[in-house]
């Protein structure tokens, strides 16, 4: 049992991370490499929602599972940005144990450059960056297979990517979003490894993982197309993000109202070491505008867009999955 800022019983926790949003520039080149290099299924070709005339494109699992997303802002064009203090500063997919060679062999073939590959927490990882310049990691878990996977986008399953893995959070100081972390979202500390400390939700495992690390406070993070929006942490419910939320107010921290994102309703806070948080709600889901079967293929609007469709539909570059026949050229 754990307590929150005000001594009452912390009933209500985060069961980790839902999505993390990234900035890119050019949609195709983005949709190109996750959906194709590595494999993960779009799950939602939407909008911006704050700047209509640019996609926000959201890659996942199968079913587009809480914990599985990445999201982009594809700005073509973007300044690029400069990863440091204050930013999440590395996601991390989890593949199954023994995939990472697999993987490996994969980067190359695609003309992906990689670190070597490392341990962290007992676990082999593979550091390499997106087209944008956007750090990632593979991570090898043995729990990897307990989660969702996505065998459509030319990756065999028994390699295929189980979701995000952990975040890396770059900071000058970890110990007011520690605080931020145990105390309002009811994650745990559970490990530290030189400059990292991990901090778990729930039952841990993949998904349920962050880590803080401690760099130099001159290395400030600049946004930019390849690097991190921000990271969201799950409420189960509505109730739940509203307690969350109320948590977060008591530490002294500024969470908007909850805002209706369509697929799950979020309330956003800058923490204090600077990494923009938010906090969003598992239902009701990526099927909320389309079927299962369908998802990512088409464009979806929201409902307050939806009388703009022509104009917007006008504006927005064509983009197509990987290996499918651009609709202009059909
Ligand atoms: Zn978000």
């Amino acid at each position: 049992m754990t307590f929150g800022t005000e001594g009452e019983i912390m009933t209500t926790t985060s069961a980790g991370i839902h999505h993390v949003t990234a900035i890119a520039s050019d949609p195709q080149r983005n949709l190109d490499f996750y959906a194709g290099t590595l494999g993960l299924r779009l799950v939602k070709r939407t909008v911006n929602f704050d700047d209509p005339q640019t996609y926000h494109l959201y890659f996942g699992d199968d079913a587009g599972s809480p914990g599985s997303i990445l999201t982009f802002f594809p700005w073509p064009g973007a300044r690029r940005g400069r990863t440091g203090v204050g930013q999440t500063g590395a996601t991390a997919f989890a593949v199954p144990e023994g995939s990472l060679g697999w993987w490996i062999a994969r980067l190359v073939s695609h003309g992906v450059e990689h670190d070597a590959p490392t341990r962290r927490f007992g676990q082999p990882v593979v550091a390499f960056r997106d087209p944008d310049g956007l750090p990632l990691e593979l991570v090898a878990d043995p729990r990897a297979g307990e989660r969702g996977t996505w065998d459509g986008g030319g990756v065999p399953a028994q390699h295929a990517i189980r979701g995000v893995h952990s975040v890396t959070l770059w900071l000058a100081r970890t110990d007011a979003t520690a605080r931020v972390l145990t105390e309002a979202l009811g994650f745990a500390h559970v490990a530290d490894e030189g400059d990292r400390s991990r901090y778990a939700a729930g039952g841990g495992g993949p998904g349920a993982l962050v880590d803080l690390r401690v760099v130099d406070a001159g290395l400030r993070g600049a946004g930019g197309a390849g690097t991190v929006h921000h990271v969201a942490w799950r409420a189960a419910t509505d109730a739940d993000e509203v307690a969350l939320s109320r948590r977060v107010s008591a530490m002294g921290l500024q969470p908007t109202p909850v805002i209706d994102r369509n697929y799950f309703n979020s309330v956003y806070f800058r923490e204090p070491g600077g990494v923009l948080f938010e906090i969003a709600t598992d239902p009701p889901g990526f099927t909320a505008d389309e079927p299962a079967e369908s998802l990512g293929e088409a464009l979806k609007l929201p409902p307050q867009y939806e009388p703009r469709r022509a104009q917007i539909e006008a504006v927005l570059p064509p983009i197509h999955l990987p290996g499918a026949v651009p609709a202009k050229e059909a």
